[in-house]
């Protein structure tokens, strides 16, 4: 006995012991369920990163990724697809979604009880991914349950990258008290808003650092701040800044000691700025910028992950003020994707959906509307590889290591099957229950209708 470590003496108890003979016997009766391989025979694949379509080919799919691309016939034991020279592309990525705040009114969200939103979510999620959306980057909202029970098979969804809590400063964008909540005490009673996860409000570089950590704990792969004010918060004129650059470094270091990155919600020239000053990695938004913060982006390297903002039907689930505050972003939506273009800033897509469930029916209808600044194939690029390639931005923390956005050999098998050409008529994107045949996420098919 005395030879032994203590580590030695915990493995030795029964318990232990027989929890990872369970565990291991789980894991192996896992594999034995792992899907069988799918083919899919005479495809034309859009491979997300190209705009031409390829010559015929056949795609085998194996567990959760694709195996093998050939022109030349593939046989293997499992399901067959025969795709009849239809085109085979990347499921759809949207970089700026919200899982919880798609379908609850901004009432039903703080008051409502979190399981009952959670369920709201769930439904949603599964609406997500049958529009062909089979990866989104959460940029707020108490997201953890619903992916870890999509991850888990419990709810048909997209892959979620959580952000968890968006943390804002006191009437900030995202602060959603009532005036008679204030004076607020730090260390003092958290909000409901807290409470539940929604958003996190710090003054300081310290609540910064504390809250940004407590969200990393909670497997957020990148964490957002909101350095300017916004459209659906009470108490934020769109022109003001709100964090510090101190405030805003301590969320920086946070994440990059966690191996990730900060995302700030910014639309002026001063809260873009001050947020490349304090190291954000990706800018949300930036509608009201000017020539100078665009060239700033493009030679620092950061990220834009903007939305093609048309109408304030946007604000649909908000007061009159609130759309008010819309009508000055929607009047920088071309200028922000005019700067891009001609800065060449690294650009990806998202909606934005909150508070409308109707607007969230229009997401590959957004997606389709980049086509007033880009070229089709340039939008689904966007919307599949360029957006995957910020994904990628979440380093260790990304909680769906492998490739994704691209239609390539041992990339993960998210799978859109088109009835037409989207590169030629983009317009299928916005009628994914008629036009989306097969929609399949790590290799597990979603959605089938041809006949079998
Ligand atoms: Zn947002």
């Amino acid at each position: 006995m005395s030879g032994l470590t203590k580590l030695e003496e915990i493995f030795r108890a029964p318990a232990i012991l027989t929890a990872i003979v369970m565990s291991l016997a789980a894991c192996s009766s896992a594999q034995a369920q792992q899907s069988p391989a799918v083919v899919f025979q005479n495809v034309r694949i859009f491979d997300g990163k190209n705009g031409t379509l390829s010559a015929p080919s056949n795609v085998l799919v194996r567990d959760n990724k694709i195996e093998k691309i050939s022109t030349a016939a593939i046989t293997a034991d499992g399901q067959v697809i025969n795709g009849g020279g239809r085109v085979l592309m990347p499921g759809l990525i949207d970089a700026h979604w919200h899982a919880m705040l798609v379908r609850p009114t901004p009432a039903v969200a703080l008051v409502d009880d979190v399981g009952y939103t959670t369920l709201l979510a769930a439904a949603e999620a599964t609406s997500t991914l049958m529009r062909g959306f089979t990866t989104v980057r959460d940029m707020g909202g108490p997201a953890f349950a619903l992916k870890r029970a999509i991850d888990d098979g419990l709810v048909a969804g997209p892959r979620i990258y959580p952000s968890g809590a968006v943390i804002t400063i006191t009437g900030g964008h995202g602060d959603f008290r009532h005036l008679s909540d204030l004076p607020r005490t730090i260390g003092g009673m958290l909000s409901r808003m807290e409470k539940i996860g929604a958003s996190m409000v710090a003054d300081s570089p310290d609540e910064v650092r504390v809250r940004a950590r407590e969200q990393l704990m909670q497997g957020a792969s990148q964490v957002k701040l909101t350095a300017g004010g916004g459209v659906a918060s009470p108490f934020s004129p769109l022109d003001v800044s709100t964090f510090t650059e101190p405030e805003l470094r301590a969320a920086v270091e946070a994440a990059d000691n966690w191996g990730t990155y900060v995302a700030t919600h910014a639309y002026t020239p001063v809260s873009i700025q001050r947020s490349i000053a304090a190291g954000v990695r990706c800018i949300e938004h930036g509608h009201l910028m000017d020539d100078a913060t665009a060239r700033l982006m493009a030679e620092k390297g950061i990220w834009l992950s903007t939305q093609p903002f048309l109408d304030v039907a946007t604000a649909s689930g908000l007061g009159p003020a609130e759309q008010d505050k819309m009508r000055q972003v929607v009047s920088g939506t071309d200028r922000v994707y005019a700067l891009a273009k001609k800065y060449g800033i690294k650009t990806a897509f998202g909606t934005d959906v909150l508070f409308a469930p109707a607007l969230a029916e229009r997401q590959g209808a957004m997606l389709v509307s980049l086509t007033r600044w880009y070229k089709p194939a340039e939008a689904l690029i966007m919307a599949t590889s360029t957006n995957a390639e910020l994904l990628g931005l979440s380093g260790l923390r990304n909680p769906y290591p492998g490739r994704l956005g691209v239609v390539e050999d041992g990339a993960l098998a998210d799978l859109l099957l088109v009835d037409g050409n989207p590169i030629e008529n983009i317009r299928l994107i916005e009628d994914p229950a008629k036009n989306f045949l097969v929609i399949m996420k790590g290799g597990k098919i979603y959605k089938n209708l041809l006949p079998r």
